[in-house]
């Protein structure tokens, strides 16, 4: 239960709505309890009495308070529902703030996406009948419950004594009996099953069956087993129709105890007629809230899992916590630390990344170059901090990155992918992703310097043309150009870019190049490089294997070395390589830029 007064917590902002509507359940329930009353106001005062006039009196009475009671109903059902569905509401915007927030890129990363979707969504939901639903029920029946007692102990409490003792011994009877039908419904299930085991055992093995001349035998056999078939199933019948006939019986004598005693107080005047048969009516009527409160009692148990979920989900701690004394991260000159760097996801004895030192002065281009798996990605990731370093530091300008809070670091690093993610909006949306306070000027003008506008201005729509899941479709070099001019709007001092891998057609490959150079210009880059091109231009080569920094350099001493990267080199980029020459030997790094 404790997570349901959790809960209630969430109702507290909305208390004032809640009480009203719970005085207007209050109210909506008590009238419930007019029923039993006009019986007997009408029994006492009109038809013993007869009295005409009270009868109009009563008549317009109830007609009163029937309007009363609509206003009740109304309040009751638009305010609790109405706070019900505002929780569900804050708790949704919660979970959903704490699952982009807090969990870490590796909660996101085992490929379930379409699973946590489905589990946050039917966890609610489950959530909002429980509140809204099987709550509300249990609550009113509750009430209504809770009148009906007291409504007839002030009536006649010894006759209330009378019911609240038989309503058990039958409800008791019920269940016994009903055990046993059960019990033997199970004995007639195992009896098919053997019935079918013998059946089928005939059928396959008839040639044995036929070559020992065992045809008597296995229909005795069967003949056998009908017979156990029918004494279970009649065991069945039977204890299904006694329980008619008791519970009737035992139900009946409740009934007839209660009239014999009930109408002895009326003979001997101490209990009025309408009374009495305001009580028979209340008695009646109890087994109806009593039901409904157990059937939502059981629903609201079946939903304390999806809210203990909920609540589970909520409580997470993140892997990736900013510092107690984190401090932001100031302009950086974009100077990267490895110093001796050990990273793995889960698997001690595999780590993503091994004892990884290296020193990246502000403004170098890094190619991150190693066969698939050797941890580029890591590497990447591991200077955005999504996850953090089992060992050793990683440092930006003078900074450990455990020691800045996430969101001033992540403002100075930026990244662009292959697979590039557009938003469901206008392009003009899309690339003031980038720095949501830029102005309009500033995101043309980045839209410019990244090569959008050649595509942009051949829209009817322009900007404003809707792109993502219901919007145009870009091309990947469009889209690619769009994630650069979104990175150029960021302006960070450090940029990842992961290359595409897929070869764009030449001319749009063109124009991602023109706006990648815009894009790197002065910034220290690390690139997970697919690209001939970007190998002869980088700064530095760092090749990894296994997660170990095994060769740096650039691209001709790494040649000349004739290691991994000559290996790889031969290998990865052999296809681009005819294409394209290669650099001269002697040619400065100016040249080849
Ligand atoms: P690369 O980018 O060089 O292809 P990665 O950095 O993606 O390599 O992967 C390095 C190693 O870490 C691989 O063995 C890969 O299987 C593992 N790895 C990558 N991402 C995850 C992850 N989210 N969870 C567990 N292991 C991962």
């Amino acid at each position: 239960m404790s997570s349901y007064l959790r809960l209630l917590k969430y109702a507290r902002p909305y208390t004032g709505r809640l009480l009203a509507g719970l005085l207007c359940l209050l109210g909506a329930s008590g009238s419930q309890m007019i029923l039993p009353y006009i019986i007997k106001v009408v029994t006492d005062d009109v038809l013993v009495a007869r009295d005409m006039q009270m009868l109009n009196f009563i008549s317009v009475g109830i007609l009163v308070l029937f309007i009363l009671r609509g206003f009740f109903v109304y309040g009751q059902q638009y305010l609790l529902e109405w706070v019900g569905q505002k929780v569900v509401f804050d708790l949704r915007n919660e979970l959903f703030g704490s699952m982009v927030r807090r969990r870490g890129l590796a909660y996101f990363e085992h490929g379930r996406t379409g699973g946590l979707m489905s589990y946050y969504s039917n966890d609610i939901n489950t959530l909002r009948s429980a509140i809204t639903g099987a709550g509300m029920d249990f609550v009113r029946e509750s009430v209504i419950l809770v009148y009906s007692v007291a409504y007839m102990l002030y009536l006649d409490w010894t006759l209330s004594l009378l019911v609240f003792v038989s309503g058990p011994i039958v409800a008791l009877a019920v269940r016994k009996l009903g055990r046993k039908i059960k019990r033997a419904s199970r004995q007639v299930l195992d009896q098919l099953h053997e019935f079918s085991a013998i059946l089928q055992e005939t059928i396959s093995g008839i040639r044995q069956v036929k070559s020992f001349v065992r045809e008597d035998y296995e229909l005795e056999r069967f003949e056998r087993q009908t017979t156990k078939n029918f004494r279970a199933t009649m065991k069945a019948t039977r204890a299904g129709a006694v329980l008619t006939p008791v519970v009737e019986f035992l139900a009946t004598v409740g009934v007839v105890a209660i009239i014999w005693f009930g109408s002895r107080s009326v003979v001997e005047g101490q209990l009025s007629a309408g009374d009495f048969l305001a009580f028979m009516a209340l008695s009646i009527n109890l087994s109806n809230p009593i039901k409904r409160v157990s059937r939502a009692y059981a629903k609201i148990q079946e939903a304390q899992a999806g809210c203990e979920r909920v609540f589970g989900a909520l409580d997470f701690e993140p892997e990736v916590k900013d510092a107690p004394d984190a401090v932001e991260l100031p302009p950086i000159t974009g100077r990267v630390r490895f110093d001796h760097v050990t990273f793995c996801y889960g698997h001690e004895d595999h780590p993503a990344i091994r004892d990884f030192s290296h020193l990246v002065q502000p403004g170098q281009m890094v190619a991150l170059v190693g066969p698939s798996g050797a941890g580029k990605t890591t590497l990447a990731n591991l200077v955005m901090r999504f996850y953090d370093v089992q060992s050793g530091h990683l440092y930006l300008d003078d900074f450990d990155v455990r020691a800045v809070t996430q969101k001033s670091l992540r403002e100075q690093v930026g990244i662009v992918s292959q697979e590039t993610l557009l938003f469901s909006g206008t392009i003009f949306d899309n690339i003031r992703y980038g720095r949501l306070e830029a102005t309009e000027e500033e995101v043309r003008a980045a839209a410019r310097s990244a090569h959008v506008m050649e595509f942009v201005e051949q829209f009817p729509e322009g900007f404003d043309t809707l792109v993502g899941e219901r919007g145009m479709s870009l091309s990947g070099g469009q889209r690619q150009r769009v994630a650069i001019a979104r990175a150029i709007l960021k302006d960070p001092r450090i940029l990842i870019l992961d290359e595409a891998t897929s070869a764009l057609d030449t001319e749009s490959e063109r124009l991602v190049q023109a706006a990648l150079d815009q894009l790197l210009v002065g910034r220290t880059s690390f690139v997970i490089a697919h690209r001939l091109s970007t190998i002869f231009k980088a700064d530095v080569i760092l090749v990894l294997d296994h997660g170990r920094l095994v060769e740096h350099g650039r691209h001709l001493e790494l040649l000349e070395q004739g290691g991994l990267y000559a290996r790889l080199y031969h290998t990865q980029f052999r296809d681009e390589r005819s294409s394209r020459p290669e650099p001269r030997a002697d040619a400065s790094s100016a040249e080849m830029r």
